[in-house]
């Protein structure tokens, strides 16, 4: 086969054990080849570090290490790796893998504009499940993506490329390790703790994951921007949204999967892939799609590309067309690695997989480089070694920025005494300051600065906007003296609306000689003074004058009278109706209520004055000579009452009476009769 000629491993046997068959794909770092195992009698995949980088020791540690990492894990959803080795006299090192026959969800995704939730649940469902494992065992894949999905003709899905994967343990040092640590994995996918601290654990795959449900269900990833700084800017400062924002049919439950696991804090992200795994579960439950079959990818990219001749005008990229049938990936019915599957790669054709404008992708690239003609193949390594020094550039530049150029520190801003200086201090530091309610303080000064948030001395983004609290001094609250004489329920409403709670009111009353009734009297402690939180204060309430004995005005004339109640506070009123009293006629006889009674001056008690008509006087009628019995009878007639005096009982006839008959005398007043 010609495809000897353009790859010179294919046709090798490596270690004389792994034979090399022909290329799958191409990698960033690596081919995979369609291999067989002559021990065991086996296809196999065999990855092969590109031999430009196999020579550096870093790029060879990591090869190492992924082999190492992945041969730990032993889970149908993740690509078993059986061996690695080093072969020198291919210059090859190598990671012998289980063939997967089929393509990558990127190759799904390539002839898919977007899966159904259901399709994209039964995907994500397998590659959590396989994550959940490797997070059980302390691994960390970091670069959960597409490309490293694999899907078989059976609809099995693994995830592959354990190539950053580290033991957890050991990724508290990979924040020192530079543009490795915070850069690697693709920029797409990447959580914002890998690119902020470089820092990467369960938490961060979840993350991935998440980004790749909501590209399935979208047919786009979250961001898209010309350049990974962008991306890399927009996962640390913005929220991925909801893929029903794009798809407003989209449901609920996969708005909330895609939320959760892509949460900017990773605290608050469910802590490993097995807990997303039960929400994703659960979510499949409620939308009743847990037996949807995985889509299968209808053919791998390398045959995608194969098919795309008649129509594709890059002419670079356009193999020769037995070395397109090499580059296929090889399916189920295949047992000879030789064959192809030529009704899979109609099938791509027909479903627009070449010429698609979204296919921009490496692995094509690639392809294309492998495809060079001859001529051209001695300047093939200016290709890579000028991809290299972009993407070193490019990630040194994102890394530059997200460790060091866009921080600034929190200056001091305690010292400021006004609002000016304050946005001066903020200003000068690259900072916003965004001003807070004001607080009470019993230490720092009114106006100054109590807190801020974040604090002085703390790194944070450039533009970030510091919120600053000012002191509004002690919390004191005084009652104000402008008060006193208002009535009590306003000024109480007022001082309750005024303390909030921080001061208790209490009322008393009393009674005032000046203040009306129900006015406010005073404070204790008294107006003015400084009252702390958690003191109290009595409002003293008027009730009015206090109650005096009612004066005796009998035998004043009624002007007099009603000047001197009128004087002692009351609204005394003089009664039309006289009386007969031994007050002279036309002097007071009494008042009602009677002198003596207590009552409320200003309280609009009713006095009446009731004036005299002099005694009540009758005749007294004469009765000397008269029988007792007449006598008496005729006295009491006249209204008298009868006292009799017997001298001696011989003639029972009266003798004298006091007073004398023809004299005016009270009625009802004794007369008294001498009988003999
Ligand atoms: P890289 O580190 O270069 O990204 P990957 O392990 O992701 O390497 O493999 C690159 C591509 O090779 C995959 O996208 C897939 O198309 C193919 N591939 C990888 N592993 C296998 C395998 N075990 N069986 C079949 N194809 C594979
Ligand atoms: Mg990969």
């Amino acid at each position: 086969m010609s495809s000897t000629t353009q790859d010179p491993l294919v046709g090798a046997l490596l270690d004389g054990r792994y034979r090399v068959l022909r290329r799958l794909a191409s990698g960033g770092m690596s081919r995979v080849y369609l291999g067989h195992d002559d021990r065991l009698d086996r296809p196999v995949a065999i990855k092969v570090m590109n031999s430009d980088l196999a020579a550096d020791p870093p790029f060879l540690a990591r090869f190492t290490r992924e082999a190492r990492a992945a041969a730990r894990i032993l889970h149908p959803n993740i690509v078993t790796v059986h061996d690695q080795g080093t072969d020198p006299d291919h210059d090859a090192v190598y990671l012998v893998m289980e063939l997967v026959r089929g393509g990558t969800l990127r190759d799904l995704l390539r002839v898919r504009d977007r899966l159904s939730p259901a399709e994209a649940l039964a995907i994500i469902e397998p590659v959590l499940t396989g994550l959940a494992a490797a997070h059980r065992e302390g691994l960390v894949h970091r670069d959960i993506k597409p490309e490293n999905i694999l899907i078989d003709g059976n609809g099995r899905v693994l995830i592959a490329d354990f190539g950053l994967a580290r033991a957890v343990a050991e990724s508290s040092h990979t924040t020192h390790s530079g543009m490795g640590g915070a850069v690697f994995g693709t920029i797409a996918y990447l959580s914002p703790e890998q690119i902020t601290k470089g820092y990467a654990d369960a938490r961060s795959d979840v993350y991935a994951t998440g980004v790749m449900l909501y590209e399935m269900l979208t047919g786009f990833p979250p961001y898209v921007a010309d350049n990974p700084v962008s991306v890399a800017y927009r996962h640390v400062n913005d929220d991925i949204p909801p893929p029903s924002e794009k798809l407003p049919d989209s449901p609920g439950e996969l708005d909330d999967l895609v939320i959760d696991a892509t949460t900017r804090d990773p605290l608050v992200r469910p802590a490993d892939a097995g807990q997303f795994l039960a929400m994703v579960r659960e979510a499949q439950a409620s939308l009743d799609a847990r037996d949807t079959a995985v889509p299968v990818p209808p053919a791998p990219p390398a045959l995608s590309s194969s098919t795309a001749a008649d129509h594709d005008t890059d002419d670079d990229q356009d193999p020769p067309a037995d070395e397109r049938a090499a580059s296929t990936l090889p399916t189920d019915d295949e047992d000879e690695p030789g064959r192809t599957r030529h009704v899979a790669r109609a099938a791509a054709a027909d479903l627009g997989g070449p010429g698609d404008p979204v296919r921009t992708h490496a692995i094509e690239d690639s392809d294309a480089e492998q495809h060079q003609a001859p001529r051209r193949r001695r300047r093939r390594w200016l290709v890579p070694l000028a991809a290299l020094l972009a993407v070193a550039l490019v990630a040194g530049g994102v890394f530059w920025w997200v460790q060091y150029g866009r921080w600034t520190t929190v200056p001091d801003l305690s010292q400021a005494s006004s609002e000016k200086e304050l946005s001066q201090a903020a200003d000068d530091a690259g900072l916003a300051i965004k001003l807070e309610q004001a607080q009470f303080s019993e230490t720092v000064p009114e106006g100054a600065v109590i807190s801020t948030d974040p604090k002085s001395g703390e790194r944070v983004v450039r533009g970030t906007q510091i919120q600053v609290v000012l002191s509004k001094g002690l919390e004191r609250y005084y009652a104000d003296s402008s008060s006193i004489g208002q009535p009590a329920t306003d000024v109480i409403s007022d001082m309750e609306e005024e303390y909030a709670g921080r001061v208790t009111i209490t009322q008393t009353t009393a009674y005032s000689e000046t203040v009306a009734k129900g006015a406010v009297v005073g404070f204790s402690p008294p107006a003015g003074t400084a009252m702390a939180p958690g003191s109290s204060v009595e409002v003293t309430i008027s009730d009015g004058k206090e109650p005096i004995e009612l004066p005796d005005v009998t035998g004043k004339s009624p002007e007099e009278a009603t000047q001197i109640l009128t004087d002692a506070g009351f609204e005394p009123t003089v009664s039309s109706t006289q009386e007969f009293s031994d007050a002279k006629a036309g002097t007071v006889a009494r008042t009602d209520p009677p002198a003596g009674t207590l009552a409320q001056p200003g309280a609009g008690v009713a006095i009446t004055i009731v004036v005299s008509k002099g005694p009540d006087l009758v005749e007294v009628p004469s009765v000397i000579g008269k029988k007792t019995a007449d006598a008496t009878a005729a006295l009491e007639a006249a209204g008298f009452t009868v006292e009799v005096k017997t001298v001696f009982t011989t003639l029972d006839l009266v003798a004298d009476q006091s007073p004398g008959g023809g004299t005016m005398a009270k009625r009802g007043s004794t007369v008294t009769i001498t009988v003999v």
